[in-house]
């Protein structure tokens, strides 16, 4: 099934987000797991908010925001201190509050998603933590203020590449396991304003961010079959599980990595 398929939004949330509004970081087009998990948010009723990165993608964006009604959409580069600042001053100007920040934001350096991971560079190193990794923390703290009182739910996405060797994943599974200590971190941190903080560890899906990392064609193709359920995930899958997480079958659900890759991380060889 698409998903940009109207049916692929699951029923079961139909209404339960009305009233609520969510902050969305990480469209760049249709493909995009941010774009599932927003589109499950605004069939349960669910107000948006987007950010973009540069005027390429904007293009993209901006038509797919309109079409589920955004009400914010906004350029914001996640490496900057000055651009997160900027953006979340006018999500507090637009809405005063929100209930959910969805964080879909990786990046490396090409050169550095192939080969040996030992070549990775210092520079290389401190790019892919920054953007893929820092940056949750960077937004759990504007988000905070504007998520008091409102049970607020945050989700990430991280990769099983961050607890084992996945070849040519390199500096990016560093860079997720980092990710996933900081959703630990953030979510005793937050827990205390009963806001949560949680990951999908999705299987893998041909998105943009995917096509960056060497042979990802090759490791899709064959993936599925080694999974329990003998076949790949898709988009609406992590969509799926990003509204459950923000919704009341995720109300006591925090600091968790959940998977969403058909069972793939339960296999030995
Ligand atoms: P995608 O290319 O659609 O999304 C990645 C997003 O990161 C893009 O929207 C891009 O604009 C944004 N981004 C990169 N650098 C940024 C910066 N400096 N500031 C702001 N935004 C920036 O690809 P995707 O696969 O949907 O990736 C979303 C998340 O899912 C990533 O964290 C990725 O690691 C994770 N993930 C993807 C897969 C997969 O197989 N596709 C599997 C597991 C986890």
């Amino acid at each position: 099934m698409s998903n940009t398929d109207e049916k692929s939004v699951d029923p079961i949330f139909a209404k339960i987000f009305e009233g609520k509004k969510a902050v969305i970081f990480g469209v760049a087009n249709e493909r995009s797991l941010a774009w599932a998990i927003a589109r499950q948010l605004h069939a349960g009723g669910a107000r948006l908010a987007f950010n973009y990165l540069g005027e390429a993608l904007e293009r993209r964006v901006r038509p797919l925001a309109e079409s589920v009604g955004a009400e914010l959409v906004e350029p914001c580069n996640a490496g900057s201190d000055e651009e997160l600042d900027t953006f979340f001053s006018k999500v507090k100007e637009k809405w005063g509050h929100i209930d959910y920040l969805i964080h879909s934001v990786a990046y490396a350096n090409r050169e550095d998603l192939e080969g040996r991971f030992v070549e990775t560079s210092r520079e290389g190193f401190r790019v892919a933590m920054d953007i893929s990794a820092y940056s949750l923390v960077a937004m759990a703290r504007r988000a905070e203020p504007l998520m008091e009182g409102r049970e607020g739910s945050i989700v990430t996405l991280s990769y099983y590449g961050a607890e084992k060797v996945v070849p040519n994943y390199n500096v990016m599974g560093v860079a997720k396991a980092a990710l996933e200590a900081c959703t630990r971190y953030l979510a005793w941190d937050l827990g205390a304003k009963k806001i949560r903080v949680n990951a999908i560890s999705a299987g893998p899906v041909k998105t943009l961010a995917a096509s960056g990392v060497r042979n990802f064609r090759d490791m899709l193709a064959k993936a599925g079959e080694k999974t329990p359920l003998r076949e790949n995930i898709n988009a609406d899958d992590v969509g799926a599980m990003g509204a459950f997480l923000c919704g009341p079958g995720g109300r006591h659900i925090t600091g968790a990595t959940l998977y969403v890759d058909s069972g793939a991380h339960i296999m030995g060889a």
